[in-house]
């Protein structure tokens, strides 16, 4: 490879201008990056180069130049030496901070050399621990005191992974300006995020659904990665592990939160439902990559591992954005917000490499642009996420409330009241309220069964049933099981029970239902239970409150029918006021 990338530059120097880049005048300079006030050459040979050996090179014109603001020399290239003049007309000499804006470069040596042959050697680059290098920053720095007159800076570089080149000169006031609004930026796009991640991790802790878990895992993931790659970790974490340690975080954490990434947008787009073999082979590329960059450290490759690593990243980016597309198609409810977030993302880091690459204007934000990016996205699958589990929840409530209902009168059935009784029964427990049961049985059903057809007597039960609905109060709680319907009545006094009741037997004696030309008439028989939690019921259980109405009502019923049908009966106990009820002339006790 390097003999490869030898060839291509001897072929490119044929056709070099033998021109440097112009000089920087201090007069008319402001903070900025210094791409195009540099000249530069890539090292060849296995020894570096002395700095008069760069500066020969120099001399001869046989170096490149770039008319943009950072260079960029890609992935895994040979050292490079950069050159730049300074001119300081003035007559006083000036301080300016040189930065050399990629945290994780290996080793960097600067020289300064001026009119006078002075030559000051300044080193820096992961190779040295924080303590070590000129200025503690998360990236290397360092304040030059321009004297008058010209000084000529070279920078050799020396680094395993990517090496992008932000070089940037600015007054110390500008650079120390500068440091102070990135850490504020970082911090309230960080902020954002660790607060996104650890509200889903609460979630994810109480309600035990994994997905919260895996989102919270993705987007700290994240935040861990880019604090490693801006450098920020190295600047409170300052043990030095060797020249590599950088490299070997920043393509670990780079992988773990693509693949926990992936696994989050198939979990959320539920992608094996509609898209199982795309859902395998993500998920086995996902397994896959870790794998295989484990395997690249263990054998102490690690501009492979940073290569593959950088390719996966970019497929992560149009993996996710495939996810979406597809879930998109299947109509996935949340994949058009997902989709939204994939590709704004991935515009993000293209942004932000274009300008770490140089082709983009390079300034604090297009450089923070996939912070940007991820915190937009973290904010949308955040509502994507809450989205997607307020419509299971609503699902489920659908399915519970389905199992809860008669299908055919759509009253409630017996597990719904049940259901739909507790609550009042907890009311009735407070309050010490007077509520009643009617239980309501139509007479001779079987009749109606056998002369119309089944059809006609669940014709009848629906009417019925309307017709009970419609006459009770909202309160009251109706449910049906066969031809035999229940209410549960809180109640003011007794003979609101009664009078509901009669209003009922007497409204079903009108009813006409049409069976052909012929009319079907039906009669219902009640009975009727009155109680209270008065002290012995105070301590007895919902449960055996409610059997014992039951089954008072049961015997009301029961009386009501044996005495003639087409009845109301009252369950006599002492709760009941029946003296009142009687004089109404409604009443029959049992
Ligand atoms: P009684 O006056 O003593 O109540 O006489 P009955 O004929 O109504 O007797 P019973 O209550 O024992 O009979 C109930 C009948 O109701 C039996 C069953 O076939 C019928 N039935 C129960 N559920 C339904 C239903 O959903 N639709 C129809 N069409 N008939 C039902
Ligand atoms: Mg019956
Ligand atoms: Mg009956």
């Amino acid at each position: 490879m390097y003999r490869l990338i030898s060839i291509v530059f001897i072929i490119s120097l044929l056709f070099l201008q033998s021109i440097n880049a112009k000089e920087i005048d201090l007069v008319t300079f402001e903070t900025s990056p210094i791409g195009k006030y540099l000249s530069y050459f890539p090292e060849s040979g296995d020894t570096p180069l002395t700095l008069i050996a760069a500066q020969n090179v120099f001399n001869s014109g046989q170096v490149f130049t770039q008319n943009r603001q950072t260079i960029s020399r890609g992935i895994y290239v040979e050292p490079t030496w950069f050159k730049t003049t300074i001119n300081n007309r003035a007559s006083l000499s000036t301080q300016y901070r040189l930065t050399i804006e990629t945290p994780w470069l290996d080793y960097i040596d600067v020289f300064l050399v001026n009119d006078s042959g002075s030559i000051q050697h300044i080193k820096g680059g992961d190779y040295l621990p924080i303590s070590k290098q000129p200025i503690f920053d998360r990236f290397f720095a360092m304040d030059i005191q321009f004297e008058k007159g010209l000084t000529d800076i070279y920078i050799r570089i020396a680094t395993e992974s990517v090496m992008p080149v932000p070089i940037k000169l600015s007054t110390v006031e500008d650079a120390i300006n500068n440091a102070s609004n990135d850490k504020f930026q970082y911090g309230f796009l960080y902020g954002i995020l660790v607060a996104l991640a650890l509200y889903n991790a609460v979630l994810f802790f109480s309600i035990r659904k994994q997905i919260f878990g895996l989102y919270a895992l993705y987007i700290l993931g994240f935040v861990v990665n880019s604090l490693s790659y801006t450098g920020y970790f190295y600047t409170f974490y300052t043990t030095h592990h060797g020249v590599h340690f950088q490299d070997y975080m920043d393509v670990s954490l780079m992988i773990t939160y693509s693949v926990i990434g992936l696994h989050f947008g198939r979990a959320l787009l539920e992608t094996i439902k509609y898209a199982p073999r795309l859902n395998k082979t993500i998920a086995t590329v996902s397994n896959i990559i870790p794998f295989i960059i484990l395997s690249l450290f263990l054998i102490d490759q690690l501009h492979f591992a940073t290569l593959v690593a950088f390719l996966f990243n970019t497929s992560f980016a149009i993996l996710t954005i495939i996810l979406g597309v597809v879930a998109v198609k299947a109509k996935v409810k949340v994949a058009k917000i997902y989709l939204i977030s994939s590709v704004t993302a991935a515009m993000c880091v293209s942004l932000s490499t274009a300008a770490v690459a140089g082709i983009f204007p390079y300034n604090s934000l297009t450089f923070k642009a996939i912070e940007v990016g991820m915190a937009f996205e973290g904010i949308l699958l955040a509502v994507a996420l809450a989205s997607r589990f307020r419509d299971a929840q609503r699902d489920k409530e659908q399915a519970e409330d389905f199992a809860r209902k008669d299908e055919l009168t759509d009253i409630y059935n017996r597990r719904g009241f049940k259901y739909a009784t507790t609550e009042l029964f907890t009311k009735f427990r407070q309050n010490n309220e007077c509520f009643g049961l009617l239980l309501l049985d139509i007479d001779k059903f079987k009749n109606v069964n056998d002369d119309f057809g089944h059809a006609t007597g669940d014709l009848v039960i629906i009417q019925v049933a309307n017709l009970i609905a419609n006459t009770v109060r909202k309160i009251d709680i109706v449910a049906r099981w066969g031809e035999e319907f229940i209410v549960l009545l809180p109640l003011k006094n007794e003979i609101e029970a009664l009078r509901l009741a009669e209003d009922i037997r007497s409204a079903i004696e009108k009813l006409d239902t049409r069976y052909f030309d012929e009319s079907v008439k039906v009669t219902a028989s009640i009975g009727v239970c009155i109680t209270r939690f008065d002290d012995a019921n105070l301590l007895r259980s919902d449960t055996v409150v409610f059997e014992k109405l039951i089954s008072n009502a049961d015997h009301a019923l029961y009386q009501a029918k044996i005495n003639g049908r087409n009845n109301v009966y009252i369950y006599n106990n002492e709760t009941a006021n029946i003296r009142d009820l009687k004089t109404e002339g409604i009443l029959k006790v049992t």
